[in-house]
């Protein structure tokens, strides 16, 4: 039997070096706030022009930049444009296994902060470039690579690159967000929005003499969360949802508060205008305002991020689905998942299916004790060789 292409191509990805590189990936301390990207970003920029890619590290401000890194191809399709994230969020306060910074391997797993989310996402799309460039692969369009600063946060990185004209046109963004290999191709939008509440202040024993900001923000808050917001359940995403999730106001306690500040988290579907909702918050205000005396709020939207979906029939994520179960031996129905990533900031740009597929578990993130399974991170640079061989071939 001889072997074909494709064996020869996935025999040239090494366990060990995939592993190597997500431990070394895992001691960069990136986490966001306040995020010190810049280490980790001209580290893995120096892996990626050793392995023959054209790189640009995009710095953010002294400490922090994003990689732009691609894989030429002849221009004939299309390219495929994969992203990953260079932060993690804070290791947090409850004591952990293994060194959350030292990328310890133990029972099949690297453990530590980012290994699912995403430092093994990253490593994966590293070798796969890099095994595409060692092999010279005919590629007949461009594989591009943007690995991002402050996805945790604002997405400081995506929404900086998501302004450069060379982007595309791509014919998929496939995301290395944990997805234990299985395949997301839709993810709820967010709209998170700030309320704030003006009165004046007075003595607490002579409270007629002063306008109540707690008590503004108590009826405008109920209100809100009986507020009729339209949308249509999504078949795989489930339906809207919104959370109040923090009210400060305050001096002490003899004193009327002059302010209150609350915090709103919502997520929404495809379909939903993020305007619209703004405006019918705003509505509800001015209504209030005229319902009672000296009411005065205002809103302000601190994180705005469009709903993705891309229809199960896509071409181009069935040929994905193909590639993952010739990768893995398991073909994965395309699910959508609850959390967003960086396609938000690069989608109106891109304007191309989206298609989530990493290593990692998605019930870790954000958790203690993180770690990938040796297996999945392997399986990972598989299948996203083979992808970018097959869609670009
Ligand atoms: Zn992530």
């Amino acid at each position: 039997m001889t072997a074909t292409p494709m064996d020869e191509l996935l025999g040239r990805i090494r366990e060990t070096e995939v592993v190597e590189l997500c431990r070394e990936l895992i001691r960069f301390k990136s986490v966001n706030p306040p995020g010190d990207e810049r280490p980790i970003a001209e580290h893995v920029a120096g892996v990626l022009r050793t392995g023959g890619l054209a790189v640009e590290v995009v710095p953010h401000g002294p400490t922090r930049a994003s990689v732009l890194a691609r894989l030429k191809g002849t221009g004939e399709l299309p390219g495929l444009f994969y992203s990953a994230h260079l932060d993690t969020v804070p290791v947090g306060a409850e004591a952990w296994l293994h060194d959350p910074f030292a990328g310890e391997v133990a029972d099949g797993k690297v453990w530590g902060r980012g290994s699912s989310d995403m430092k093994s996402g990253l490593a994966a799309m590293i070798i796969a470039a890099k095994v595409l460039a060692a092999a010279h692969v005919k590629l007949r369009g461009d594989l591009i690579l943007a690995f991002t600063a402050g996805e945790e946060t604002d997405s400081l990185g995506a929404t900086a690159l998501a302004k450069r004209p060379d982007l595309g046109p791509v014919q998929a963004l496939v995301v290395s967000e944990p997805s234990s290999n299985g395949i997301f191709i839709a993810e709820l939008g967010a709209l998170w929005v700030e309320l704030t509440t003006q009165g004046k202040t007075a003595h607490g024993s002579m409270p007629d003499l002063g306008r109540n900001a707690v008590m503004m923000m108590v009826a405008l808050l109920a209100e809100l969360d009986r507020l009729p917001i339209p949308h249509d359940p999504h078949p795989m995403l489930g339906g809207f949802s919104r959370s109040i999730n923090t009210v400060t106001g305050g001096v002490k306690t003899n004193v009327v508060p002059d302010r209150c500040v609350a915090t709103v988290d919502m997520r929404t579907v495809p379909g939903q205008d993020h305007q619209a909702i703004v405006r019918q918050i705003e509505a509800l205000g001015a209504d209030l305002a005229k319902r009672l005396p000296d009411f005065r709020a205002t809103v302000r939207v601190v994180n705005d991020r469009i709903p993705i979906t891309t229809a199960p029939d896509e071409p181009v994520v069935q040929r994905f689905a193909d590639v993952v179960a010739e990768a893995t031996g398991q073909r994965p129905e395309p699910k959508g998942v609850r959390y967003y990533t960086d396609a938000a900031a690069l989608m109106p740009t891109l304007q191309a299916p989206m298609i989530i597929c990493g290593p990692g578990e998605a019930g870790l993130a954000h958790q203690p004790n993180e770690y990938v399974e040796v297996s999945k991170l392997t399986d990972s640079a598989r299948l996203l060789t083979l992808a970018a061989a097959r869609l670009l071939g």
